[in-house]
């Protein structure tokens, strides 16, 4: 058991400080093993968020909808609200938001392959945001670890 070993470097000063130090180690150990056990999920949740980067198929950078709209001719059926559809992928280059309209023989393969892209663009920011929160945990943990010392600061050299 780990149980107390945290402020055993404290030295003793007698049996009220014992028995506070006794309260603070049960404090600590408790706070402890509730730190591994959230590590412990985090590392799992991260673990499962990792599964979907062992996918393996193409995937192409873009978001995939369908586009409508007017074409500006004031005589077009679309001036009365029919307007024209036509699939898209849309994304930036560069800094310029870029469309490209998409053939019929490819709007199911581009579909499909752009659901792939978005899939993994959302498992990246899942893995950030669990990443970020192992660290926090880690570095948590490592706060209880830490003991201070020198205890008492060295006198200045005369
Ligand atoms: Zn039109």
């Amino acid at each position: 058991m780990l149980h107390g070993v945290f402020f055993h470097f404290r030295p003793s000063l007698g049996f009220l400080s014992a028995s506070l130090n006794n309260i603070r180690d049960a404090v600590t150990n408790r706070d402890f093993s509730k730190l591994r056990q959230q590590l412990g999920r985090a590392l799992a949740a991260a673990e499962r968020t990792a599964q979907s980067f062992h996918r393996s198929g193409p995937m192409v950078q873009g978001s995939f909808y369908l586009l409508r709209r007017k074409c500006g001719k004031p005589n077009c059926r679309c001036a009365s609200g029919l307007l024209h559809e036509s699939w898209v992928l849309t994304r930036s280059e560069a800094g310029k938001d870029r469309i490209y309209s998409v053939p019929d023989a490819e709007r199911a393969l581009i579909r499909q392959q752009a659901g792939e892209y978005r899939r993994y663009q959302r498992a990246r920011a899942v893995l950030i945001k669990r990443h970020a929160q192992i660290l926090k945990l880690v570095d948590e943990i490592a706060g209880h670890r830490l003991r201070v010392w020198p205890e008492k600061r060295p006198e200045p050299p005369p």
